[in-house]
């Protein structure tokens, strides 16, 4: 049982935040989280969750809640963007449970997070708050004085530490170490799920597709049981920064990015609805040299935002709450513990950002240089991707 006696406290209700708090429960300690919106939930998208962090999600016992709503893929393929030659595929599914222990899942953001805030709300040592902003904060010696904005008016609470889990714009990073807005890199994302009935049969299997092209790219992959299908176009652009879950895209424009592209990715951009298609500028970080000052850390996209072109921000997210939680079970020193946890997680995610950085770059390349890689990719790139998901984040916290 953990010595920690007043609550923690955490900043941003998303994936990191919620999965840290029930990490943390799972050691015995107590923990607040203040949500500015309205309801723990994410809009319109599917996420992947590697076994590097389903080893962390069934620890926390949501395997039964995981698989009544994710869809387990067979595989991933890549494909040339125009006649859609297969260039590689990988086998997920029992290839990933043999490997790792662990499944692959794709998932509709808002069944994992309402997943992890069921099992919060069921837990009795986690209290949820919405509508609650954090503003900022004043650490003591022993404790963390946090300000939150309420509909009701400002409060304050104190606790043991402050995690600061409230994403890439983080308000707990800013207060820490100044203002410095994250760079653009250059490429937007565009985000639609189509029913799964308005599909030929090919669309729906439940292998994740990649289309390969210059400059761009395009993924689709099945989530809620296989009656939605995700896509992700990711196009380089300049120009344009919006940055919601909820900024609508233009049809004509997307269609425009993907003109000559295969007739699959055509159908897919059809069937989509004109009112429910997201753009999402991308921008990231580079690695910080810190993660916190004595009872303040943070975790998630608050201190290590990476492309999703690792599919790893959530995952990453998820791994940083196990490690935290592990380092925080019978601290005696709070801030000791803490930069501990740093000291743990900042090389791993140094590099999968750099990993990300460098997919970017290699997802988009065309003439000769997109040759060369269709061959290597043909080899096999599954030693780095094994690295990435065999991660123990228990283990790693043990040593
Ligand atoms: P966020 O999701 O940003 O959550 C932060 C939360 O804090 C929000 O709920 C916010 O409202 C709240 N908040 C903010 N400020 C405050 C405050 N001051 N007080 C209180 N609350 C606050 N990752 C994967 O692992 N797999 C994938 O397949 C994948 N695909 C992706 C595809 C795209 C196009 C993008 C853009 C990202 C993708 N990611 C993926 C990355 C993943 O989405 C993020 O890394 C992850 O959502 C980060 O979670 P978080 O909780 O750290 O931050």
């Amino acid at each position: 049982m953990a010595k920690l006696k007043r609550p923690t406290l955490i900043a941003g209700g998303g994936i990191a935040g919620l999965a840290a708090a029930l990490c943390l429960a799972r050691r015995g300690i107590e923990s607040i989280v203040f949500e500015r919106d309205p309801a723990f939930a994410e809009l319109g998208a599917g996420i992947q969750i590697s076994p590097n962090a389903s080893r962390v999600l069934h620890h926390l016992g949501l395997q039964e809640a995981l698989s009544a709503c994710a869809v387990r893929p067979e595989g991933v393929e890549f494909r040339s963007w125009r006649r859609a030659r297969l260039v590689s595929h990988s086998a997920l599914g029992d290839a990933t449970l043999a490997a790792y222990g662990f499944p692959y899942y794709h998932i509709h953001r808002g069944d994992l997070l309402r997943v992890l805030a069921e099992a919060a709300e069921r837990c009795g040592g986690i209290a949820l708050r919405t509508r609650a902003e954090v503003k900022g904060f004043a650490a003591a010696a022993d404790s963390v004085r946090v300000a939150v904005s309420t509909a009701s008016g400002e409060t304050a609470h104190s606790g043991v530490a402050l995690l600061g889990a409230d994403g890439i714009h983080s308000t707990v990073r800013e207060r820490l170490f100044g203002a410095r807005a994250p760079a653009f890199t250059g490429h937007v994302a565009w985000r639609a799920l189509v029913p799964a009935e308005r599909l030929p049969a090919e669309l729906v299997r439940p292998v994740a597709t990649v289309w390969w092209g210059p400059r761009r790219h395009f993924v689709r992959y099945c989530v809620r049981g296989r009656s939605l299908v995700n896509c992700v176009c990711v196009v380089e652009k300049s120009g344009w920064t919006g940055e919601s879950w909820t900024e609508r895209g233009e049809l004509a424009e997307l269609r425009a990015d993907f003109a000559g592209w295969h007739p699959n990715v055509q159908r897919l951009i059809e069937a989509m609805d004109a009112d429910a298609l997201y753009k999402w500028a991308l921008f990231d970080r580079p690695p910080l040299p810190r993660w916190g000052a004595g009872r303040v850390a943070l975790l998630g996209d608050a201190c290590h935002p990476m492309l999703p072109f690792m599919a790893q921000g959530a995952a990453t997210a998820i791994e940083d709450g196990a490690v935290l939680a592990a380092c925080l079970a019978n601290a005696d020193d709070v801030a000791a513990a803490l930069e501990r946890y740093a000291s743990l997680r900042r090389q791993r995610t140094a590099k999968i950002q750099a990993l990300a950085r460098r997919n970017a770059r290699i997802f988009h390349l065309s003439g000769p240089a997109a040759w060369a890689r269709d061959l290597a990719a043909k080899r096999g790139g599954e030693r780095t991707m094994s690295a990435v998901y065999g991660y123990d984040a228990f283990a790693a916290a043990a040593n």
